[in-house]
């Protein structure tokens, strides 16, 4: 794509659509555009006014996405050029370096929160891995890698843009090597536990980041007891569990590719693999025979896919997580602990909170609310973008 920013063409929104802007939201959904005027680039930047012709913003042009606008900028003065992106990315890595997540596998740029809407950017020890998921970030596409390896000298970038959510934006998947050449069975460390990370045909980039101070969590309170971790991928909550001292864990996941690599993380870190069990099976289908079977649990993990991927999915998915977790409330022994998350960002963290009073009502047992989870910092939420809030958990204990 050619990259023009001389000429800026002028959007204007429609009469009283202005009010989100002024919250600073940074989306701007079709709808509330007014008029389109002389952009032919899907991606290039725009001039946002109100209907009285007031400068708002400039923002991405996306087109064929619902999502028409996305906020760069709040400020007229400001020139959406390299420079600009220059020193937000310089931004967003020293946040990231000045904060200690005790791993060598970090998010560098979580979208909307890093300025970048629709960019993600996780580094894996040496290898960056780059996920484009707007056309408003594909525009600047080489600019910003040319900017990354500046910034960060590394010599291996791996792009995973092979995600359904380009569609929305008229954009193909992608998914290969930028730069360099994956090294073969690669490890981070994180918390003091090693894992294997697959980053080309891994779930996300390749591991599941966000929850890693959840992980250390469980690692604090799994000692002497008898775990069950629902959708375990590579093994994260359940290496944790056998650090901590658990009596014994089973984990249970459908994908049989991460359940291999599970068992290899279990082996590198020296954990006793006699103490554990890993399951390749549906866990609907598994809680309900473990309850037919009567089996109980000190510690249930609940750490589903996005069951709500969109606002159109909320009510099939609020009856999937009562589902599971009234199942997993009835497994467990009384004093035992359930923690249970949710990534959907359609689901939000009232609406969590009541599904699982409802589970609660139905198991006819009392909870205690011990602690919430979020996702870790290096995953930062923008205070006007309550859709970036996607992941939340609670710890709940069996009462009575
Ligand atoms: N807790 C993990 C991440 C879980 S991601 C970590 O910390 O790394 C969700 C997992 O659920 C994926 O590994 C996916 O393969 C699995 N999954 C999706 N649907 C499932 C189902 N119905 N039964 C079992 N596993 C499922």
């Amino acid at each position: 794509m050619k990259l023009q920013s001389t000429i800026i063409p002028i959007f204007r929104l429609k009469p009283g659509r202005e009010k989100s802007v002024h919250r600073r939201h940074p989306w701007v959904f079709s709808g509330a555009v007014e008029s389109e005027a002389d952009a032919n680039q899907p991606g290039q930047t725009v001039r946002v006014e109100s209907s009285s012709g007031k400068f708002l913003g400039y923002a991405a042009w996306s087109p064929k996405s619902q999502i028409r606008l996305r906020f760069w900028s709040f400020n007229e003065r400001d020139k959406i050029d390299e420079n600009f992106f220059y020193s937000r990315l310089q931004k967003a890595l020293s946040y990231r370096s000045s904060s200690n997540m005790a791993s060598n596998a970090k998010r560098l740029v979580h979208g909307e929160a890093d300025g970048f809407p629709g960019l993600i950017i996780d580094q894996y020890n040496q290898v960056l891995v780059l996920q484009f998921l707007s056309v408003g970030m594909e525009y600047w596409r080489e600019v910003l890698i040319r900017q990354l390896i500046d910034l960060t000298r590394l010599e291996c970038v791996f792009e995973r843009s092979d995600t359904e959510v380009r569609r929305l934006e008229g954009l193909e998947r992608q998914c290969g090597s930028i730069l360099g050449e994956l090294p073969p069975n690669f490890v981070i460390k994180e918390h003091g536990l090693e894992y294997y990370i697959d980053v080309k045909n891994g779930q996300k980039t390749g591991f599941y980041l966000d929850q890693r101070a959840n992980r250390a969590k469980i690692q604090e309170i799994s000692n002497n007891r008898e775990v069950l971790n629902c959708f375990c991928y590579t093994g994260g909550f359940s290496l944790n569990a056998l650090r901590g001292g658990a009596k014994f864990v089973t984990s249970i996941d459908s994908s049989g590719q991460a359940l291999k690599m599970a068992k290899l993380n279990t082996k590198m870190n020296g954990l006793q693999e006699e103490k554990t069990t890993w399951m390749e099976a549906d866990v609907f289908e598994s809680l309900r025979k473990f309850r037919d079977q009567g089996r109980n649990f000190d510690l249930v993990i609940l750490d589903p896919p996005k069951f709500a991927p969109t606002k159109q999915n909320v009510e099939k998915a609020a009856r999937a997580y009562k589902d599971i977790n009234l199942l997993a409330m009835k497994l467990l022994n009384l004093g035992g602990l359930l923690a249970s998350f949710s990534c959907s960002g359609a689901i939000s963290p009232e609406l969590f909170r009541k599904i699982l009073a409802s589970s609660a009502e139905d198991a006819r047992h009392d909870f205690l609310i011990i602690d919430t989870f979020s996702a870790d910092q290096d995953h930062p939420q923008l205070l006007s973008f309550p859709e970036g809030e996607y992941l939340k958990g609670i710890l709940l204990q069996k009462r009575t």
